[in-house]
């Protein structure tokens, strides 16, 4: 039987309820998420403590030798915040802002994602304070090595699998895999994903956030009785998420009319030509120069009078200092964490329709689920399947929080936690507390 975690006279206990969150602390903003949705399923006590603990954080001393000879030591975490579901998922991020409570969060969002898209995972993030721009590419290995050897305990195809996220690639994933793989004596591709497709990475990978961003901007469109041909875009971040989404989007008929990279912003009334963008980007690694739109100041890129912004480059970009400037109808949120728990308000105040970056970015993870299953089943499919199937998750994911969201007359953020805390704490209650 199923152990209950509701004792007679429990009530769960929210820490500082009604008070002004701190915006720069992403985990406090996941939590207060966190905590309106645990509050609305009526979540047991006992479950809700659970949840609002990571399972396990790691801090390990990372020492690398430079090319000088010189020896540094950095610090890294990995963060498994819930594996009810299934191995922990979660990307590797280098970067000299990591923290570890921004770790946290982030174990925490992928621990939410992948439930919202009812995936087999549970969720995790990895990270370690460097500034990755200033090393050499041994540096870089040495460093991702040593690291991937001090988290060898926790990584495992059943129990913990990394992906890239900022300031990693696939190429940062083969050194993951080549480490764990020299340790276990034999070849082991699952235990990583977004590695290079020569060696068990999936087709469809690299574009399938980006795509997944342009798929439910369609459906959320469509609900709101809007036309995609027309409807006009701004994308802040022009890596890898914005640049494939706009790309995506500009396909289906929308006008990008704005975006920015950390270099600068761009404007162009009757539509920016995407692919001459992308290979200004190719050929100058940044936006900087682009001679295809007006330069405006990146942070007007936000506030832009379009139909759909797309923030898909940082956290806390959306604040309450800038939320009730924004003019867009529909925020599709590519990046985690743009928008501040304090800015969710303002927002449903002037009726923007948010599709959370729980939901809205999780093309990324469910491809990822896509290799680690053909990883495992040693059998591959072609892109145009991977497509359907992401399609598809990513329909029915935006079908089941948009029905929960009219139920019970939230937003969709709200709406999108419910459903993912429900389909966590499900399993818990399946499960009981292990004595
Ligand atoms: P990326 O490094 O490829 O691109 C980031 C882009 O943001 C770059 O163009 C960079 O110049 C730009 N940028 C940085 N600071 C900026 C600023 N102040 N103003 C405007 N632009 C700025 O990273 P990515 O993989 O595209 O990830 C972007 C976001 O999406 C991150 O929040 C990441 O966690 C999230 N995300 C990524 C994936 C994925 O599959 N790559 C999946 C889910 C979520």
């Amino acid at each position: 039987m199923a152990t209950d975690l509701r004792l007679p006279t429990d009530k769960i206990v929210r820490p500082d309820k009604d008070r002004f969150l701190n915006e720069d602390n992403p985990f406090e903003g996941m939590m207060s998420r966190f905590d309106q949705a645990a509050e609305l399923l009526d979540l047991e006590p006992g479950l809700y403590k659970v949840l609002r603990n990571p399972e396990k954080q790691i801090i390990i001393s990372v020492p690398v030798v430079l090319d000088s000879g010189e020896v540094e030591v950095y610090t890294g975490y990995r963060v498994l915040y819930n594996t009810s579901r299934g191995p922990a998922k979660g990307g590797i991020r280098f970067d000299e802002h990591v923290t570890l409570e921004e770790v946290k969060a982030l174990a925490a969002w992928m621990t939410w994602k992948c439930a919202v898209v009812n995936l087999p995972f549970g969720g995790a993030k990895g990270g370690v304070i460097c500034d990755p721009l200033k090393m050499s590419v041994g540096e870089l290995e040495r460093l991702t090595r040593r690291y991937t050897s001090g988290i060898m305990n926790t990584l495992g195809p059943d129990s913990d699998v990394p992906a890239p996220d900022v300031n990693t690639n696939e190429r940062v994933m083969a050194w993951v895999m080549d480490t764990y793989s020299m340790h276990m004596r034999h070849t082991v591709t699952s235990v990583v994903t977004g590695k290079p497709v020569e060696m068990g990475g999936s087709l469809g990978r690299r574009e399938a956030t980006g795509r997944g961003c342009m798929i439910v901007t369609k459906e959320a469109l469509k609900h709101l009785g809007m036309d995609v041909k027309g409807t006009t875009v701004a994308v802040q971040g022009f890596g890898n998420v914005g640049s494939v989404a706009a790309q995506l989007l500009a396909r289906e008929g929308c006008k990008i009319q704005g975006i920015s990279d950390r270099t600068g912003a761009y404007y162009n009334k009757n539509g920016i030509d995407i692919d001459a963008a992308i290979k200004h980007v190719k050929e100058h690694k940044s936006l900087d120069g682009f001679k295809g739109g007006d330069a405006i100041a990146n942070a007007d890129l936000l506030t832009l009078d379009v139909d759909v912004l797309l923030p898909a480059a940082l956290e806390n970009v959306i604040t309450s200092k800038n939320a009730d400037k924004i003019r867009a109808k529909i925020i599709c949120e590519g990046a985690n964490g743009p928008t501040t728990a304090n800015a969710d308000a303002i927002l449903d105040q002037k009726g923007v329709f948010v599709i959370p970056d729980i939901l809205a970015n999780a093309g990324g993870v469910t491809v990822s689920y896509f290799e680690w299953v053909q990883d495992r089943g040693g059998y591959f499919w072609t892109e145009d399947v991977v497509n359907d199937r992401l399609r598809d998750i990513m329909r029915t994911s935006f079908a089941d929080v948009l029905r929960l969201a009219t139920t019970h007359k939230v937003n969709m953020r709200t709406a999108a936690y419910m459903l993912s805390i429900s389909r966590v704490a499900t399993v818990h209650r399946l499960r009981g507390v292990y004595a």
